[in-house]
């Protein structure tokens, strides 16, 4: 079956401003790929003709389907309507039922109708009009040589009715769509390059029409797999067979296959193992706890934490030894141990864990770069060190030494 492919044409001079945010590309895109449909581009563009006309023609080379959002409003800064009528090659005629819609949408306002309103009823004549019963700008639907323009209102809600009541529908019984279907595996404490490695094998012997992507956020790896194909039960089976030969290869690093975050699944294994949680943090000062208590129901397993953050606080409030702060510092594993262990004991929770370290700009020492934080785990069985050497960022060393800590639950809690 042959791949139906769509570009998107965003417009307006306020998504190149930077002064809004081009929301409806990114929603466009979720709602064509659930049905099948490809898009291949996204282009944003500001309300000048000839950027407008161009954008026209090289879309249409490339894709079946150009769904363009903007530029439809009544003032003469908006150009969308009038390009799309020098690009079909038509005259501008009055729609009655546009009309009509746009009259009662005033009405319903108790507002007479302006002429700038009025005309916002004529539409290129060799266009089908797409109803708009919200807002006072119709779309327009132009199917030539095998090829779909479809133009939309930028106002979200708008287009977004649009899309639902008329746009997809229509595209759905014009082309026949494959199924496309994605699984999503979350990976924690690789790096993508060295996912990559270990998975190559794998990777290089995925049938063609399954592709795999690679989607690192901080301190994470998150891979696609996308399988096209005419039925969606067959397709599921088969990517459940790659996944199942994808496990063995990064079983330590893999914490689910879903959306789920990694403190979701750190709070559903506490909650399934009956196990408590308590938290010493220093240089995530309060980021980790965050993290954790932002899933509903954290309350089940975590107990609490101390942000001991001077070296007074970790002596007088925490508990840890002067002599091991004066002898190894804050940053170093005699000082995280005792962060762990006594948290653990205070708070008499089933695990303790803790952090300490260089989150930077300032405070680096020669032994002990920016970047340089010592995390631990404590349970009543053991106590796990961990040294990490991060960056020179300060909020990305917070943002990666709390996920260091949360897969050191995990590993520790899943055994
Ligand atoms: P227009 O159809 O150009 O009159 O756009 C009307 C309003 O919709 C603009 O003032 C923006 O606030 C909003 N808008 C336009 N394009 C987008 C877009 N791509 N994403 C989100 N909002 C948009
Ligand atoms: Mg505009």
């Amino acid at each position: 079956m042959k791949k139906i492919q769509a570009e998107i044409l965003a417009i307006g001079d306020e998504l190149l401003f930077g002064q809004t945010l081009d929301t409806n590309s990114h929603w466009i895109s979720g709602e064509l790929d659930k049905v099948g449909i490809k898009v291949i581009r996204r282009t944003t563009i500001g309300d000048r003709e000839e950027e407008i006309l161009t954008a026209f023609a090289e879309a249409e080379a490339r894709a079946d389907i150009v769904l363009i959002t903007g530029g439809l409003g009544p003032t003469s800064d908006d150009l969308t309507k009038p390009c799309l009528a020098t690009y079909f090659n038509c005259n501008m005629v009055m729609f009655e039922d546009a009309l009509r819609d746009i009259t009662e949408f005033f009405a319903r306002r108790g507002k007479e109708l302006t002429e700038l309103n009025r005309l916002q009823a004529e539409l290129p004549e060799c266009c089908t009009a797409v109803r708009n019963t919200i807002g006072t700008a119709p779309g327009m639907w132009f199917d030539r040589n095998n090829k779909v323009f479809v133009s939309m209102p930028g106002v979200p809600y708008e287009m977004k009715k649009m899309m639902n009541d008329t746009v997809i529908p229509r595209l759905l019984e014009k082309y026949q769509t494959p199924v496309i279907h994605h699984q999503i595996i979350k990976t924690v404490g690789i790096g993508e390059s060295f996912l990559a490695d270990k998975i190559s094998s794998w990777e290089k012997s995925l049938p063609p029409h399954i592709k795999l992507a690679y989607l690192p956020s901080l301190g994470e790896v998150k891979l696609r797999l996308t399988a096209f194909g005419q039925s969606r039960d067959a397709l599921e089976k088969e990517i459940a067979t790659w996944v199942d030969k994808l496990k063995p290869l990064a079983v330590n690093y893999i914490y689910t296959y879903g959306e789920q975050s990694l403190e979701e699944v750190i709070g559903q294994l506490l909650r399934d193992k009956k196990l408590t949680l308590s938290i010493a943090e220093s240089c995530t000062g309060g980021y980790l706890s965050h993290l954790i208590t932002s899933i509903p129901g954290s309350s089940d397993y975590f107990l609490g934490s101390m942000i001991p953050y001077a070296y007074e606080i970790k002596m007088r409030q925490l508990g840890v030894k002067p002599e091991t702060l004066e002898k190894y510092g804050a940053v170093s594993e005699p000082t995280i141990i005792e962060m762990a262990n006594i948290v653990r004991a205070k708070f008499n929770t089933d695990i303790g864990v803790a952090t300490s370290g260089i989150a930077g700009p300032g405070g680096a020492t020669p032994d002990k770069p920016v970047g340089t934080v010592w995390i631990a785990y404590s349970d009543k069985h053991q106590t796990i060190t961990k040294k990490l050497q991060l960056t020179q960022d300060r909020a990305l060393n917070i943002r990666l030494s709390a996920v260091a800590v949360l897969n050191l639950i995990r590993l520790s809690v899943v055994g």
